[in-house]
């Protein structure tokens, strides 16, 4: 199985911690930024449809005043024709209140009217709005209605009463609810920007202003806005209109009249900003998220590299430069520092262990001298250092006869003796060999072949002259030669010992002979 690195590994986790955070953080703004503005064109509609609803309630208020004014102006002149015209004529083009101006006898007949109609004065008038006037007979404003010149209105009137408390008629103005006049101006002004609009419903739903005439009269059924305002409610809300349109509506009712005011905003047109919003916060935020993945990536290698140093050198364990590489490793927190000193010990006790091996395998355990293995080493090393040295072959004489006279220990003992005097007539790092059997030869660096002879010589004559553990003294015969006579072998110069050994042998024995270079 393929493992991942360390150092990738944190690198993928911050990476996908900070891509996470990012895009967490990104949709958390969206949705914060979306309900925010949906909110905003909320409330902006429904502050909207009070202003309007109190505007237009003004309105109705002032023409409702104007017509009590007046109403109180005719109570004397019901019965003078010229001047019921000429006040309908003031009422109807003093402040443009009223598209027209009617008053009317408490029977029904028509006195006066503003636009003059001669076909109308005169004549008793049957309209909704008249007739419920007449029978009520007190002032009040009509349901929408369409009115004999087809036009939908509403009939705002005031009754008029003599001084006795009779009932004299009434003096009323009509508004056209799809022709122009204050009340469009007031609901109409200036308010289709970015796909807002408002429409006015009354009692029964039907639509009794909106931006497209044709649909003024029209009985909007199901709008939850419409059921809430008619209900007398404020507020906002969002829903789909009858087109089928995502709207986020405002509402207000108006207290005089009953009706009710939308004001709207198609919430995609709302929206529509919300994208240009976002691509914003995603350029301001990217530079950061660039910047923490860079973090990111530094830190990931500061962290993972005192691991994947030490992970490094661990392959190459047994290599001698080990411990100085896990030496320079910057261990800079608590666990790499930990594995840091773990390592290290447990490399110092291997390498003591191998050198104590080491030792063991080259030493003669009789004698405690090196042995032949430890010699080539020895050898091997001088020769690359192109050092120079002498070779004494020492041979005890007749040792055969030490053994079978005195026994096997006698004679080990005799050999330990021998590896004695042997190391008190050296120099610290002169090589003591035993080679094998009663065999020992000595290894002088930087020595003449001459100087080794006297050495050799030495040895010989206070080994001579000593007792040996058998009581009385051995001899030994040795054979000297040196290194590199004559630019011969390490080889030969060893078999060049030998033979002056054997030489010495030959020659009686207890002597030194000396190898011809
Ligand atoms: P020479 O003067 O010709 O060297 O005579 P020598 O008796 O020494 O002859 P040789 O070298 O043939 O004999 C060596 C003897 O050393 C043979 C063996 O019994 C004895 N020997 C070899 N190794 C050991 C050892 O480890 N301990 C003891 N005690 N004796 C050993
Ligand atoms: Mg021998
Ligand atoms: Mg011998």
């Amino acid at each position: 199985m393929i493992k991942i690195n360390l150092r990738r590994l944190i690198l993928l986790l911050t990476v996908s911690t900070a891509l996470l955070t990012l895009t967490y953080t990104f949709y958390a703004s969206y949705r914060t930024q979306r309900s925010l503005l949906m909110e905003q064109a909320m409330e902006t509609n429904r502050a909207y449809a009070i202003k309007l609803a109190s505007s237009t309630d003004h309105f109705l208020a002032d023409a409702q005043r104007q017509l009590a004014y007046s109403a109180r102006l005719l109570t004397p002149l019901m019965d003078q024709p010229a001047q019921l015209v000429a006040e309908a004529d003031r009422l109807q083009q003093q402040n443009g209140s009223f598209n027209s101006v009617f008053i009317i006898r408490a029977d029904g007949t028509a006195l006066a009217a503003s636009p003059r109609r001669p076909a109308l004065t005169g004549v008793i008038i049957d309209s909704p709005g008249i007739r419920a006037a007449l029978k009520r007979r007190q002032p009040m404003i009509s349901e929408p209605y369409i009115g004999a010149s087809g036009y939908l209105l509403i009939f705002i009137s005031q009754p008029v009463y003599a001084a006795d408390g009779q009932y004299l008629g009434y003096v009323g103005g009509a508004i056209y609810l799809q022709e122009k006049n204050v009340l469009h101006s007031l609901l109409g002004e200036n308010y289709y920007r970015d796909g807002s609009y408002l429409y006015v419903v009354d009692q029964q739903r039907r639509l009794i202003y909106h931006r497209d005439p044709k649909r003024v009269g029209q009985v909007v059924a199901d709008n939850p806005a419409i059921e809430a305002v008619i209900a007398g409610q404020t507020g906002n809300l969002q829903l789909v209109n009858s087109q089928g349109t995502d709207m986020l509506t405002g509402y207000a009712p108006l207290r005089r009249t009953g009706w009710g005011i939308i004001a709207q905003r198609p919430t995609a047109a709302t929206l529509q900003g919300l994208d240009g919003l976002m691509l914003d916060v995603l350029r301001h935020t990217f530079p950061f998220f660039l910047l923490s993945v860079l973090g990111a990536w530094w830190m990931s290698r500061v962290i993972a590299q005192p691991l994947s140093r030490l992970a490094n050198t661990a392959q190459d364990w047994d290599s001698p430069h080990a411990p100085e590489q896990i030496r320079r490793v910057r261990s800079w927190y608590v666990e790499a520092e930990q594995l840091k000193r773990a390592m290290l010990a447990g490399l110092a006790k291997i390498h003591q262990k191998l050198g104590r091996l080491n030792q063991e395998n080259i030493t003669d355990t009789l004698t405690g001298l090196v042995n032949r293995r430890g010699m080539q080493t020895a050898l091997a090393q001088w020769q690359a250092e192109a050092r120079p040295f002498a070779v004494i072959a020492l041979d005890v004489d007749h040792f055969k006869q030490v053994n079978d006279q005195f026994g096997h220990d006698t004679g080990d003992r005799v050999l330990q003796y021998l590896a004695r005097q042997m190391r008190n007539g050296s120099r610290s790092n002169d090589l003591l060999c035993r080679l094998g059997g009663e065999e020992f030869c000595m290894l002088l660096p930087d020595c003449s072949q001459e100087t080794a002879i006297g050495v050799a010589e030495r040895l010989r004559t206070r080994i001579a002259a000593t007792d040996s553990p058998t009581g009385t003294p051995i001899t030994l015969s040795a054979g000297v030669s040196h290194w590199p006579a004559g630019g011969a072998a390490v080889e030969t110069v060893l078999k060049q010992a030998d033979k002056a050994l054997y030489k010495a042998k030959h020659n009686g024995r207890n002597r030194v002979e000396a190898a011809l270079s």
